[in-house]
């Protein structure tokens, strides 16, 4: 049902470490992961409070350098890079998906898309830009609500434009960090089904959560304790979120006939 894992990696992590230094104190946030996530893989990160998953997403989001190890991302080295050159390479391979949707409040549903093309395209033109976000908010069912604001629209309306802003630039990676944190349960399948279909469409996706019941939706079970990876397993058993919509539509049916 899903494109295959194939064999070029696109995160490839050798002993990252982080460390911090606050005042006197270390804190060893990561210590020591290494893993490969090849393209069309879909990995969920899990791990109680405090195991390092999000500094782990962020030195894969190159939103934070390692203090130790290596990493290649998409055959390119991190380390060394500078702020600028971290930024461009952010912007050029990876989507970012937050728990709480991080839209600009007073910003319509096609600005807030549009908003990282004028990063990563700075020549290109209004018009073109409108379209592709136009184009991306109707391929995720918006296409009535372009000129919505957040606050107008419900929950997974607003993680659906966030799904769409992650990849108007048509990233390599989309990293997701307790992208259903905030959605009731209905919501969350169908956010997973997106993610599902994006996947099967070739997009490597690694995603932080908690849920056992959302981690099944994904092809790859990475656990975290004490910044460390303590498992690391193929979910043989995933589930289907197109399947499971299907079925609550017609559990829904039934019940109305009744
Ligand atoms: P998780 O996302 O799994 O809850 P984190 O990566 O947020 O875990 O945190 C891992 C450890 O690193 C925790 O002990 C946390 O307190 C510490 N930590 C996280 N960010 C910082 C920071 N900016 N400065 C100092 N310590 C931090
Ligand atoms: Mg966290």
């Amino acid at each position: 049902m899903s494109a295959a894992v194939n064999n070029r990696p696109v995160i490839q992590l050798r002993d990252l470490a982080k460390t911090y230094l606050t005042g006197e104190v270390e804190v060893k946030a990561v210590r020591g992961v290494t893993l490969d996530v090849y393209r069309g893989d879909f990995v969920a990160i899990m791990g109680a409070s405090g195991s390092g998953k999000s500094t782990l997403m962020n030195m894969l989001g190159c939103l934070d350098q390692p203090t130790g190890g290596n990493y290649l991302l998409d055959g390119a080295a991190v380390a060394g890079l500078g702020r600028k050159e971290l930024a461009k390479l952010r912007n050029k391979k990876i989507g970012f998906v937050f728990q709480s949707f991080n839209l600009l409040a007073r910003t319509s549903a096609l600005e807030n898309v549009e908003l990282p093309m004028f990063y990563s395209h700075p020549l290109i033109s209004l018009r073109d830009c409108r379209q592709r976000a136009a184009q991306a908010l109707e391929q995720i069912g918006l296409g009535e609500r372009l000129g919505h604001h957040p606050s107008q629209l419900s929950g997974g309306q607003q993680q659906r434009i966030a799904i769409a802003r992650a990849l108007i630039n048509r990233p390599e990676l989309v990293l997701a960090d307790e992208p259903t944190g905030n959605l009731d349960t209905r919501t969350s399948v169908e956010i997973m089904g997106l993610f599902q279909e994006l996947n099967d469409s070739g997009i490597t996706l690694v995603m932080v959560t908690h849920e056992l019941d959302i981690a099944a939706y994904c092809k790859r079970l990475v656990v975290m304790r004490d910044g460390q990876v303590i498992r690391d397993t193929r979910n043989e058993s995933r589930r289907s979120a197109r399947e499971e919509i299907a079925k609550l539509d017609e559990a829904e049916q039934t019940a109305k006939l009744a």
